[in-house]
């Protein structure tokens, strides 16, 4: 029962972390074996698919050959802001909706996929559907969330009994059960990049970094309330005042469950939370994964992390039997371990009755609705004003049976034209990116072989899964929504649980069909594009290909590349964290990610705070590289013939309108700051920047010495 704008995903291998790309159905679930569809292996096929050298025909979404080109400023000059230039008139012209933290093309559709949900969960509803099934389940979930005035009337009610048990606690064994108790699968770090846990730590189940054929149990750092350590101890009036803030909500919330002593309570829960962010691991290292895989024997707990009662905590959390689990910070663990034995049982309870409140809060009466938004919304966000109700019901009904709607979703919503245009996209550009491997000057045939091989048994997902989650041992009740909420956490949990000891599922997708955005999986050595991504701008049957290849093709070109940014580099062809590299490969290669750092470093979207080049290294390795081999891709696609001219642009011209276009994004002042402090992916704005490393990109918009953007051909980073 996580609610959403509480979940701040760090970086990822995304294309974008989900909480910004859709607040749609985040982490899906599951239903029965449908029809099969997606992974395959991909073949670096060297032939040349056919090209679409002509106009297409129908209209598509955006202007005549799929380009807003109303939204652009013709009068800046590209190599000034090719941001600008592409996307000036839409900026000046567009608002941030009141119910958002931001808006660009992502936030678009994902409205779009919203509205598109909802009246799938609504027909689900109408249909009479048997009891026990999986529509009815939908519907049901649905209902029991919108029906306002029934979870009015219930009032306090439905959280009494977890506050009860919450109060009984007497001793230091049964607070430990207690928060044993409240562990869920809500974490996940190098799909999804899911790295926050309002829990005390946050479990994830995958495959083993050091034997991809087995599941491993991660344990990672948890416990706060806000998004990151930052929030609790960097020193200034901003961060300062979201702290009173918070400390405000707390108080709040406890009052509106009828705690009593809600202030000072709120007090020392806070500092108990400010010492959890002292042990925190900081947002880079958490990344880095020579620093996380630190595989711990279960009986080495309650040794080298004293504090917590390791016996009671396993077991209420249901891994009693667990023999083994990688511990990804050890000292922050260690750090909060101490803490629980440490700090007064008292506040631990308070603290254990806040969280409560506050995840239950979107399933409780409108006053605790409001105060939720009042904090986390308003202050942590900068929205304005409240989502309306049936849109956080789709979201709730999304993260609760993410999977089921998918099934309807691509029924409905995703034609097999565009997973057979996309299959095609996808063979070109992991072609090209095989072709740049052969070419590249400064890299050693040993690590070009194996990282032919790594591409060559890259798996491929489109559209969505190959096989559903099931979700028939999934309780819904109609008229339960806070009792739905809380099975369907659980149920994902033991989800989770249950892949321990059992072969590895290597086609499992971490995102369900309807969220727009994209993923890779370095474990698995796969990229999953889900249904709700290819529509326009990103690819538009109608609309002319060099702006689909730099639409979706720069994605997918972006997805790939993550198997070799400088966290995928780091996974061999099996998906086992073990080096491919020769000595001075890997040094060319970070020296290379080095001089990326420093170009993002010097970027500064905010007065006070710069982009964290070593934070989103990774996101713009797969940005530049991204971009360099869909233009590859669109290269091969033509099939030797001359692209033709689409109202005076070049087929390279409008390659880069449609990369450009596609970052179009405004955010409110609170958001941006956490995606600076947080997030793997820099700001739209210099996402679209990164045309300035590739060449051709110069010969297209003559891009000239003295211009803001202008680099020497030396300063270009070039890395794939
Ligand atoms: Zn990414």
């Amino acid at each position: 029962m996580t609610s959403q704008n509480r979940r701040i995903p760090g970086a990822a291998r995304v294309v974008l972390t989900a909480s910004a790309s859709a607040l749609l159905a985040a982490c899906a679930t599951s239903a029965p074996m449908d029809k099969p569809a997606a992974p395959e292996q991909v073949k670096p096929a060297p032939a040349a698919p056919p090209a679409a050298a002509q106009a297409p025909s129908a209209k598509p979404t955006y202007g005549t050959f799929g380009v807003d080109t109303a939204g652009m400023s013709p009068a800046v000059a590209p190599g000034d802001s090719f941001y600008r230039y592409v996307n000036g008139t839409w900026l000046e012209k567009t608002e941030i909706p009141a119910d958002r933290s931001s808006y660009g093309m992502f936030t678009r559709l994902a409205e779009e996929a919203s509205r598109r949900t909802r009246s799938l969960i609504e027909e689900a509803t109408g249909a009479n559907a048997p009891e026990g099934s999986e529509v009815r389940k939908l519907g049901d979930l649905f209902a029991s969330y919108m029906d306002e005035a029934g979870i009015e009337a219930k009032g306090l009610a439905p959280l009494k009994p977890e506050l009860d048990r919450i109060a009984a606690i007497n001793t230091r064994k049964e607070l430990a059960a207690a928060l044993g108790e409240t562990l869920r699968a809500d974490v996940d770090a190098l799909n999804t990049g899911d790295v926050t846990s309002d829990r005390l730590f946050g479990l994830w189940v995958t495959e083993d970094l050091n034997e991809p054929s087995r599941y491993a149990a991660y344990l990672l750092q948890g416990g706060l309330g806000l998004p990151d350590r930052d929030y609790y101890l960097v020193d200034n009036a901003r961060f300062n005042e979201v702290r009173q803030k918070y400390q405000q909500h707390i108080a709040a919330m406890l009052g509106l469950a009828g705690i009593p002593d809600a202030e000072a309570k709120a007090r020392r829960i806070f500092e108990l939370e400010r010492n959890i962010a002292r042990v925190h691991w900081t947002q880079v290292d958490t990344q880095d994964v020579a620093k996380v895989n630190n595989p711990w024997p279960r009986s080495e707990l309650s040794n080298r992390a004293p504090g917590l009662d390791w016996e009671a905590y396993l077991g209420a959390a249901g891994l009693g039997q667990q023999r083994e689990f990688i511990i990804w910070q050890p000292s922050a663990l260690t750090g909060i371990a101490k803490l629980v034995g440490s700090e007064p049982v008292q506040t631990w309870k308070d603290y254990l009755a806040f969280h409560a409140i506050a995840r239950g809060a979107p399933f409780l009466p409108k006053a605790f609705v409001d105060e939720s938004f009042a904090f986390n919304g308003r202050v942590l966000s900068g929205a304005q004003q409240l989502r309306e109700r049936w849109k956080r019901g789709v979201d709730v009904t999304g993260e609760a049976m993410g999977e089921a709607i998918g099934k309807l979703y691509v029924e409905k919503y995703f034609p097999p034209e565009a997973k057979a245009e996309a299959d095609k996209m996808v063979r070109n550009i992991v072609t090209a990116l095989g072709q740049r491997i052969d070419a590249l000057a400064w890299m050693s045939p040993e690590t070009k072989a194996r990282a032919k091989e790594k591409l060559g048994t890259l798996q491929v997902g489109i559209g969505h899964p190959e096989k559903w989650r099931d979700y028939s041992g999934l309780e819904i009740v109609r008229g339960d929504a806070y009792g739905n909420a809380q099975r369907a956490s659980r149920f994902e949990y033991q989800r989770n649980l249950a892949k321990l000891g059992k072969p590895v599922d290597r086609s499992e997708w971490f995102m369900p069909p309807q969220l727009v955005n994209a993923l890779n999986s370095p474990q698995q050595n796969s990229i999953i594009f889900p249904a709700a991504i290819l529509q326009p701008p990103f690819f538009d049957a109608s609309a002319d290909p060099a702006v689909n290849y730099g639409g979706i093709g720069s994605v997918i070109g972006h997805e790939i590349v993550h198997s070799f940014d400088d966290v995928g580099a780091q996974f061999d062809a099996r998906g086992k964290l073990a080096n491919w590299w020769t000595k001075e490969d890997a040094e060319k290669f970070k020296a290379a990610g080095q001089a990326l750092v420093a170009q993002y470093n010097a970027y500064r979207p905010l007065p006070d705070l710069a982009i964290n080049g070593e934070l989103t290294l990774g996101e713009n390795i797969a940005d530049i590289a991204g971009v360099a081999i869909a233009l590859d891709g669109y290269r091969l696609s033509l099939g030797g013939k001359p692209a033709p001219v689409l109202e005076g642009f070049s087929g390279k011209q409008r390659f880069f309108l449609g990369f450009g276009q596609i970052w179009r994004n405004k955010y409110r002042e609170p958001t941006l700051r956490r995606i600076l402090l947080t997030d793997g992916h820099s700001p739209g704005e210099f996402r679209a920047s990164t045309v300035r490393n590739i060449d051709a990109w110069y010969q297209a918009f003559e891009a000239k010495p003295g211009q803001t953007l202008y680099l020497t051909p030396e300063q270009r980073v070039r890395i794939w």
